[in-house]
């Protein structure tokens, strides 16, 4: 068994590197990342992230005492209604949620942009931005060394591939591995929260996140995210105590422009969209929203023209193909850039925080020389491998969210469309079911009692 120190170099500072570093950091291991992003507040599509009781689990063991405080201090309100709607405004479900009393067994909302700034806290020194990775060399005592777009290198014990789903590091190590697209374009933007905005959304949805199902395969989603801090950034005065504290000592808050806003995000199979629809910015993808819900009810619509458009963006949903098992080596793949999934089940952050959690376990056991690095590594990948795919195949199967869905076809769409909405509806008047739902929803999510 090697004592030599390790050092390990993460490539991607999203989710799953950054929460990784933090493990590391708490273990003692000497690390570094490299992202390449110009800046910490560059990069990132997407609004809203939901975290689980996986994620929760995951970010309590890796961040330091008081970071996991301040992430739950920086939490949007949590959802109290998952809603299931029409287009036309009608209410199909509204499922009262569990609340967030339970650390870890609980559903919440974080805006993407203040996880990012949450993770960076306290990594100022070890995060390099502006290195975009190019390519790496193995040298023959297993080190590797990894190469950046500007002329620079980083050798390292281990390289972790954290670089997302179009990872370069991927496609140098497993070059069979396959990243598709999934059949579905999304488009999304920012409402800014105002009274008259909220009040466009049925009463439940207000308070949760909500789901409409709509003929020829549309689905729409809509979060109202409502965070402890005003549009200045001032502490608002509904939050006292130790939230309020942890806030006003949060670093992160400097370069954290979330405020209050309603996020919206329409999908369909991509033969729906016009064919240049990714090319398309701003109020033209407002635009297109409109043209293509001309039937949905007024409110929706008019919550869709009112969107920021610098906020909106389009989005070609991809998903990864399970790769044929590999030889462990000094080099490991986590989050996306190993197993890409549709935004199906939405658990897309929380599986790639849960991997860097076992790796990072996996490298401290290495440092307390219980093991050598490459079993370590074999002992990882053997756990993630199975549960990664798992959740790409049943994400795919979820919301439309695959452009072979029989949703989006035109006359079985329809019959496909009456029996979820027949089925939400059961749920929603059937206690039994409710409570089947429930459990199924937070099991799979993580939680791994009953709360
Ligand atoms: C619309 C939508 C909604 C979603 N909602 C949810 C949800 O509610 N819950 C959930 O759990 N998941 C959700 N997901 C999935 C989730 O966003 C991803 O699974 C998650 O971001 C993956 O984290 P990651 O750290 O593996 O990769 P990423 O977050 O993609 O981070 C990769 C990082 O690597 C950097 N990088 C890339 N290439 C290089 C390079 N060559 N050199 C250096 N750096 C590089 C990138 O800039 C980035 O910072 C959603 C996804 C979508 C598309």
């Amino acid at each position: 068994m090697s004592t030599a120190p390790l050092h390990v170099i993460i490539i991607g500072a999203g989710y799953g590197g950054l929460t990784l570093a933090h493990g590391l950091r708490r273990a003692g291991i000497s690390f570094a990342v490299y992202e390449k992003q110009r800046s910490r507040t560059d990069g990132l599509y997407g609004y809203r992230v939901g975290i689980d009781p996986t994620g929760n689990r995951a970010l309590k063991e890796c961040l330091p005492p008081e970071l996991f405080e301040t992430f739950l201090a920086t939490c949007a309100r949590t959802p109290r209604y998952f809603n299931v709607l029409t287009e036309k405004k009608k209410k199909t479900a509204a499922i009262p949620l569990r609340g967030d009393a339970d650390l870890i067994n609980s559903e919440r909302s974080v805006s993407r942009q203040t996880l990012r700034q949450l993770l960076l806290t306290g990594l100022t020194d070890q995060v390099h931005f502006n290195k975009e990775f190019t390519h790496y060399e193995q040298q023959v005592d297993g080190t590797v060394t990894a190469f950046f777009a500007d002329g620079s290198s980083a050798t390292g014990d281990v390289l972790v591939a954290a670089d997302g789903a179009h990872s370069a590091v991927r496609a140098q190590y497993l070059p069979h591995a396959v990243l598709k697209p999934a059949g579905i374009i999304t488009i999304g933007a920012k409402v800014p929260m105002s009274r008259e905005a909220l009040e466009l959304l049925p009463y439940e949805s207000q308070q949760g996140l909500s789901l409409v199902f709509a003929p020829k395969g549309f689905m729409c989603i809509w979060h109202v995210m409502e965070f402890k801090w005003d549009e200045r950034g001032g502490i608002k005065d509904s939050v006292a105590g130790n939230d309020a504290e942890l806030l006003k000592a949060w670093p992160g808050m400097l370069f954290d422009n979330t405020r209050d806003y309603i996020s919206w995000g329409l999908w369909a199979s991509d033969d729906k969209f016009p064919e240049n629809v990714m090319e398309l910015r701003g109020q033209q993808l407002v635009d297109l929203a409109l043209e293509l819900t001309p039937n949905w009810h007024k409110d929706f619509r008019r919550l869709f023209e009112m969107a920021d458009p610098t906020t909106a963006f389009p989005l070609r949903i991809a998903t990864s193909e399970p790769v044929p098992a590999w030889k462990t080596s000094t080099i490991t793949l986590l989050g996306d850039a190993i197993h890409t999934m549709t935004p199906g089940q939405g658990v897309g952050a929380n599986t790639s925080l849960r991997d860097a959690m076992l790796l990072s376990r996996a490298l401290t056991s290495v440092r307390a020389d219980r093991v050598d690095l490459i079993p370590a590594i074999a002992g990882y990948e053997a756990e993630m491998i199975p549960y990664g795919f798992a959740r790409v195949a049943d994400s795919l199967a979820e919301n439309g969210t695959s452009g072979n869905d029989p949703l989006h076809k035109p006359v079985i769409g329809r019959a496909v469309l009456g029996a979820s909405r027949a089925y939400f509806k059961a749920v929603d008047k059937i206690p039994s079911l409710q409570r089947k739902f429930l459990d199924d929803l937070y099991t799979y999510r993580g939680a791994e009692e009953s709360v």
